[in-house]
């Protein structure tokens, strides 16, 4: 495709960001990706970790796996998968019962294909986020916009004012990014002030969330009373999910790694008495602990870990979906683009979803005015 004189910026290189700029990329237009965080991923990151005696572990502590029941996503899958960016995890999942101590629903496999990223679940985020006419700055974080209607241009600045560059088109793929959650967490005003733009502002509003805490535990030897590599739990007030790391295909299996889940209840109680600052590392171990232990009562034979640590994910789900027929928020007039799983499902899928259309949604503009 030969390049369109058209530049744009896409903030946030989660899923929705990184399927958005890949497809406005491979349709020619000039793509500059921003992301906060030292690396892609978003909610499907990967965290590396060194234990105290120098060893090297690897967990997804957002989103697991994913799956869908969508055929363009089942394209884009594909395409993925002859990449080598994604592999189809196979194993039986099903749920553990506090009440009767027992494994039940247990799925049968294949039933419900789960994908994962090789060998992290930001794989794909990573290799959309290096296509060909991407630039990719990781470390920044998009600290305003403004738009120019004389200029017919955004320009950006990062957290200390630094100019970032004029674009033609914005993509907003984070909540973050206009919500008041960013003040109440920074201080500061959120980047993009939507009542610039009273129509996307009756939108969007405010999107609640859902918090949730991850453990991740890494042990010498495997489980072996745990006959299924991926659970919910039923009848906890604090654990909902349990996933075995380690047996996704692609990871190191020098040692057993778990990552489990708490509720959102749990979270929120947490959340409740400490507030939406960074916890400190006192208080994740308080939490890793109380987790471990109600991973304890389930009466099965687990050993101790010899990494366990919690993570906080303030915003793992939106509690809302603003835009589930559009599934992106668009003002053609700015070329500005709202993306993101809370348009369309708070999910992978969802999200894949949201940045394609944003995608979408930019190029047609752009070439209408060409
Ligand atoms: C614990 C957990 C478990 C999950 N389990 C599943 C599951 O089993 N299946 C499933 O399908 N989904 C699951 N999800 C949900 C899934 O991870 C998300 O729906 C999806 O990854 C959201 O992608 P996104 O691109 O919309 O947002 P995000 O991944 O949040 O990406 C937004 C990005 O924007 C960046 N950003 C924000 N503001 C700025 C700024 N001002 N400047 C620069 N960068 C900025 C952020 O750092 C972030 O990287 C899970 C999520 C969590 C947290």
């Amino acid at each position: 495709m030969n390049p369109i004189a058209t530049k744009v910026a896409v903030i946030g290189a989660g899923i929705s960001g990184a399927v958005c700029a890949s497809n406005l990329a491979k349709n020619g237009i000039s793509v500059t990706v921003f992301e906060s965080a030292r690396g892609p991923g978003g909610r499907m990151s990967r965290r590396r970790e060194i234990t105290e005696d120098g060893r090297e572990l690897y967990f997804d502590h957002g989103a697991p796996c994913f799956s869908t029941t969508n055929t363009e996503v089942e394209d884009m899958i594909k395409v993925w998968e002859a990449r080598g960016l994604i592999a189809e995890w196979k194993q039986n999942f099903g749920s553990f019962d506090y009440i009767t101590k027992q494994f039940v629903n247990i799925e049968k496999e294949g039933l419900n294909k789960k994908y994962v990223g090789i060998p992290g679940m930001n794989s794909i985020c990573r290799a959309l986020c290096s296509d060909p006419g991407i630039e990719s700055k990781y470390g920044v974080t998009v600290g305003s916009l403004e738009w120019s209607e004389n200029k017919d241009l955004w320009s950006l600045k990062d957290k200390d004012g630094h100019d970032l560059g004029q674009f033609n088109g914005v993509v907003a793929s984070d909540k973050s990014t206009f919500s008041q959650r960013f003040t109440q967490v920074s201080g500061k005003p959120p980047p993009l002030d939507l009542s610039l733009t009273p129509g996307l502002a009756d939108i969007v509003k405010e999107v609640p969330v859902r918090p949730c805490f991850a453990l991740m535990l890494a042990f010498e030897n495997p489980l072996s009373s745990i006959p299924l590599k991926g659970f919910s739990f039923e009848n906890s007030e604090v654990l909902k999910w349990a996933i075995c790391e380690s047996s996704k295909p692609g990871r190191s299996t020098s040692s057993e790694r778990w990552v489990l889940h708490s509720t959102e209840q749990y979270a929120e109680s947490i959340i409740a008495r400490a507030g939406l600052q960074k916890p400190s590392n006192a208080a994740l171990t308080e939490i890793a602990e109380e987790l471990f232990q109600e991973f304890q009562r389930t009466g099965l034979d687990i050993s101790l870990p010899f990494f366990k640590k919690a993570h906080r994910w303030g915003s793992a789900f939106p509690a809302t979906s603003v835009s589930k027929n559009e599934k992106c928020i668009w003002d053609a007039h700015k070329k500005l683009a709202i993306c993101g799983d809370f348009c369309v499902s708070p999910n992978v899928q969802g999200a894949i979803l949201s940045g394609f259309t944003a995608a979408a949604s930019i190029f047609s503009e752009t070439v209408s005015r060409l």
